[in-house]
């Protein structure tokens, strides 16, 4: 979503900007919009392994919750800076509105450097933080969920710091647990699956058949090695896909299982048999259909996109494609399903896991399946039409769906006190 350079929270608050004169939004609701609702900064001192005490810095940032409880990650990385946390907080409100599940938005971080700290540090850390926004989070206020270098385990010691605090068992208060202490089924490869409805139903739009077609994948790591699995059972020929290591061709199709196999035993996906190695910056310029970004922000740039052959990109990635390239891929019509739609399946999940902790059920695979099936294409068919009656591309047309309905949220509930 933002250039390298760029601070992030400018380029989220240009989005609102553009948005606004779009919709003609109410220009209270967006003078209302333009900070978060509530920022928390603490400092975590936390006893290291050796003895000595170091302080980190942690934040949540809430951004808005006129239509439901706060909901976001929590990311761990030694780059997390306060703006970052702003624009994603704000970008969970939009995510969690495209949807259409009763949440606002917010996100929290902790800098620190997950990759050198024990098992052991990361949990003083993560109670610690817990601790610290404990008044402020909670089933009904902000329900948390992994994000970088966070996972299940961190969700668990969230979960029990809180419960400890509150002197009861409190599963619903984050999401993305593991399923024995509440977790839902179809969690871990939700976002994938969201992606390739979307990218599904931009092809039945498009009249590209699927049977056949081919596929790109960039990163395959949760998202995209999931993406692979549904892009195949759909009847599409993933021909290539990359890691950090490196990418692979194979005009045949490469088989899902067996690339991950290879990924899990060799560290990469390079040098899996019957494929030969491409430059990475290929991958993205191939003669394909479908094109899944699912590593990193600014991946689809100005200096690329007009190679871009796809006629699909379905962004599972958070910001893959910098504004400067979505205005080359709409010259070249390109259809981009953009991320806060495509990769919304995760969220989404979360959203279902909370129902069920809410009403003591624990609902089978399908169950859970059948609901994202419903919600992602709801929200596809209604980002398509958006996007249709104002004339602008999908990202245009999701920002205008998901701000138009968060500030209606806000109109009708007024100011007080
Ligand atoms: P992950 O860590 O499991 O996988 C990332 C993959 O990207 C790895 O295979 C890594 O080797 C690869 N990679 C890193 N640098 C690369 C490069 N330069 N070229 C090609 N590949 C590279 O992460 P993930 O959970 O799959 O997330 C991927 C993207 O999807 C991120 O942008 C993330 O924010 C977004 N996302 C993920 C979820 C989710 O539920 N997993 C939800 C929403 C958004």
């Amino acid at each position: 979503m933002s250039s390298k350079e760029s601070n992030p929270y400018e380029n989220a608050m240009k989005q609102l900007e553009s948005t606004a004169r779009l919709i003609k939004l109410d220009p209270d609701v967006h003078e209302m919009l333009r900070n978060p609702k509530r920022i928390l900064s603490v400092s975590l001192p936390v006893k290291m392994d050796d003895g000595h005490v170091k302080n980190f810095q942690g934040y949540r940032v809430q951004y808005n919750d006129a239509r439901g409880p706060f909901k976001g990650g929590i990311r761990y990385h030694p780059k997390v800076t306060l703006d970052e946390v702003k624009a994603l907080a704000t970008w969970m409100t939009w995510k969690c509105s495209v949807v259409d599940i009763p949440y606002g938005g917010a996100k929290g971080g902790v800098i620190c450097d997950p990759k050198n700290m024990s098992n052991s540090e990361k949990e003083r850390v993560t109670r610690r933080y817990t601790a610290m926004i404990a008044d402020f989070i909670g089933p009904y206020r902000d329900v948390p969920a992994p994000d970088v270098y966070t996972d299940s385990q961190t969700m668990a010691w969230i979960l029990d710091t809180y419960s400890q605090i509150k002197g009861y068992q409190v599963p619903e208060c984050v999401t993305g647990k593991p399923i024995a202490l509440g977790g839902s089924e179809g969690r871990n490869n939700s976002t994938a699956r969201g992606c390739i409805i979307c990218a599904r139903e931009a092809a039945k739009q498009l009249k590209v058949p699927l049977k056949g077609a081919t596929a790109a994948i960039q990163g395959y790591g949760n998202a995209g090695s999931w993406s692979a699995v549904f892009l195949q059972e759909l009847g599409v020929k993933v021909v290539a896909v990359s890691d950090s290591q490196g990418a692979i061709y194979s005009k045949n199709g490469l088989d899902s299982a067996k690339t991950l196999k290879h990924k899990e035993e060799k560290g990469s996906v390079v040098g899996l048999g019957g494929s030969e190695q491409i430059e990475p910056e290929k991958l993205l310029e191939l003669d394909v259909d479908i094109l899944v970004p699912a590593a990193l922000e600014n991946s689809i740039t100005a200096d690329n996109a007009r190679n871009v052959k796809a006629k699909i990109i379905s962004e599972a990635a958070n910001g893959p494609t910098t504004p400067e390239a979505d205005s080359i891929l709409e010259r070249n019509k390109v259809l981009v399903v953009p991320d806060i739609l495509a990769n919304a399946g995760g969220v989404t999940v979360s959203y279902l896991e909370w129902v069920q902790n809410l009403n003591r059920q624990h609902w089978t695979e399908e169950q859970v399946n059948a609901q994202l099936e419903q919600k992602m294409v709801s929200a596809f068919k209604a980002c398509y039409e958006t996007s249709k009656k104002y004339s602008v591309p999908m990202r245009s047309g999701a920002l205008a769906l998901s701000i138009k309905r968060v500030a209606d949220a806000i109109k009708l509930l007024g100011i007080w006190p």
